[in-house]
């Protein structure tokens, strides 16, 4: 899932919890809740582990991360969430399995545990269908429910 909807995530939950670290562990586990449903990005995924020179899923994280940058300046300034040190240590538990996962891609060593329970969430909801692979969905279809899910957290 979006980067932008795990920051998102982090963040409230900062908001609305009284210590760091509760804010940074709370963030962590949602990370892996919200990764449970289908969200666009499975086929990119795919297609990048088969040809490392497959660049869709470079500009798909590098558009979330421009993406983030922007939105969370814009939550804080409008004062829709607080910022503080909870906050922010919100944002890193909600960002941070996905660092883990790409250390591990590019090392193939350090957080192979964390990357593997990331991996066991995202077919999760595939195996409760009985499905053999991945439910995924077109990236499109993917990126306007997530998107629609930030708007929805928030406002
Ligand atoms: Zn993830």
């Amino acid at each position: 899932m979006l980067l932008t909807v795990h920051a998102t995530v982090g963040a409230i939950i900062g908001d609305n919890v009284s210590t760091p670290l509760l804010a940074f562990v709370l963030a962590f586990i949602s990370h892996f809740i919200l990764d449970i449903f289908p969200h666009g990005d499975e086929e990119l995924v795919k297609a990048y582990r088969n040809d490392f020179k497959n660049k869709g899923m470079i500009y798909l994280i590098f558009f979330d991360i421009i993406a983030t940058l922007i939105l969370l300046p814009v939550l804080f300034y409008s004062q829709k969430i607080n910022f503080n040190i909870t906050v922010i240590w919100g944002i890193i538990g909600g960002v941070i399995p996905d660092i883990f996962v790409g250390l591990y891609e590019i090392t193939h060593k350090y957080f192979r545990r964390t990357y593997k329970f990331h991996n066991f969430t995202h077919n999760k909801l595939g195996k409760f269908f009985g499905t053999k692979t991945n439910l995924s969905l077109p990236l499109k279809f993917g990126l306007l429910i997530q998107i629609i899910l930030i708007y929805l957290i928030l406002f």
